[in-house]
């Protein structure tokens, strides 16, 4: 930008002053947001691999506004930027724990939910109290939650994040690796944190199905992520499953669990796998 003289700074401050302007309106429409109930979660299952049985269902954040219902690609990168992202993952725990004691009382069925951390949740010790409460309250035993989080979330004030994360594994909740093998992975996090479950990226399920290349080195990858995390007492979840090919290499594989629209996509109430076909016909 440099050699482009001195107007194009004016230029740039221009766009960074419009940036954060329009990062502090969506900062108040997200408050706004809030207070008047606009958010919802939308329930995906995950699914046992092997008998398609719903074991837990990821609670996705939506956003409903002005007649459209939005996804977190279009809110949670300012979210997560704000302190506001505090509240609403309170607020995401608390609903998630209501609506599943609810489902439980409606079905035989056990499942538990997964709910999506982000970083500045991790920095704060009473959020261990607002997980405890929310399980208390609605008298749900620790292990009906999991909790997602992603390396990123690790980087910084790893200490109040291990000290937190010790403390809801001890309570018995789940902690699961999220978006495993993709951005600031590090394999010494397996070790340093007290993770149960591996998600793997999705971006590696993609490939999974199709007979090229990138299919054979994505399956080699898969493998060892499997093999690692088997060998550490670890289970995976594999993310993304879309078609009955990914399905039946990420079986082959080993995979305990496997996420993705082919068994079903996130919708506005707890709504099990629709199971595709029986285990004796495999
Ligand atoms: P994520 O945690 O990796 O969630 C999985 C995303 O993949 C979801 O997108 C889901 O709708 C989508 N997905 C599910 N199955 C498939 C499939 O078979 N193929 C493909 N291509 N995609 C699939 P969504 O709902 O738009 O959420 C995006 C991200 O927003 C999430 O990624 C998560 O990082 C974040 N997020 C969602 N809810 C919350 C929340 O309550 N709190 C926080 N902090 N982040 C959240
Ligand atoms: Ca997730
Ligand atoms: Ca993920
Ligand atoms: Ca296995």
């Amino acid at each position: 930008a440099k050699s482009k003289g001195a107007g194009s700074y004016a230029i740039f401050d221009d766009q960074l002053r419009e940036r954060a302007m329009q990062k502090l309106q969506v900062t108040s429409a997200l408050r706004d947001a809030l207070n008047n109930r606009e958010f919802e979660l939308h329930y995906q299952p995950i699914v046992d691999a092997t008998t398609e049985r719903t074991a837990t269902y990821e609670a996705l954040l939506r956003w409903r506004h002005k007649g459209m219902l939005r996804t977190p690609g279009y809110f949670i990168e300012v979210a997560e930027s704000s302190d506001i992202i505090i509240e609403i993952g309170a607020w995401a725990i608390n609903s998630a724990c209501e609506q599943l004691a609810r489902f439980w009382q409606e079905t035989a069925d056990r499942p538990a939910v997964s709910v999506n951390l982000s970083a500045r949740q991790l920095r704060d010790e009473s959020f261990v109290d607002v997980v405890a409460a929310a399980l208390a309250k609605n008298e749900l035993p620790p292990s009906a939650l999991w909790l997602e989080l992603t390396e990123t979330a690790l980087i910084d004030d790893h200490d109040v994040a291990l000290t937190i994360l010790n403390s809801l594994s001890s309570m018995g909740v789940t902690i699961c690796l999220d978006d495993f093998g993709i951005g600031y992975s590090a394999l010494s996090n397996l070790n340093k944190y007290p993770i149960d479950i591996v998600k793997i990226d999705k971006s590696f399920i993609a490939t999974l199905g199709s007979d090229s290349t990138q299919n054979a080195k994505d399956r080699v990858l898969v493998n060892s992520i499997e093999a690692m995390s088997n060998a550490l007492g670890l289970v995976t979840v594999a993310e993304g499953v879309e078609s009955t090919d990914q399905r039946q290499q990420v079986r082959n594989i080993g995979c305990r669990y496997a996420q993705g629209w082919l068994y079903g996509l996130p919708q506005p109430r707890f709504a099990p796998a629709a199971t595709t076909e029986s285990i004796d016909d495999l």
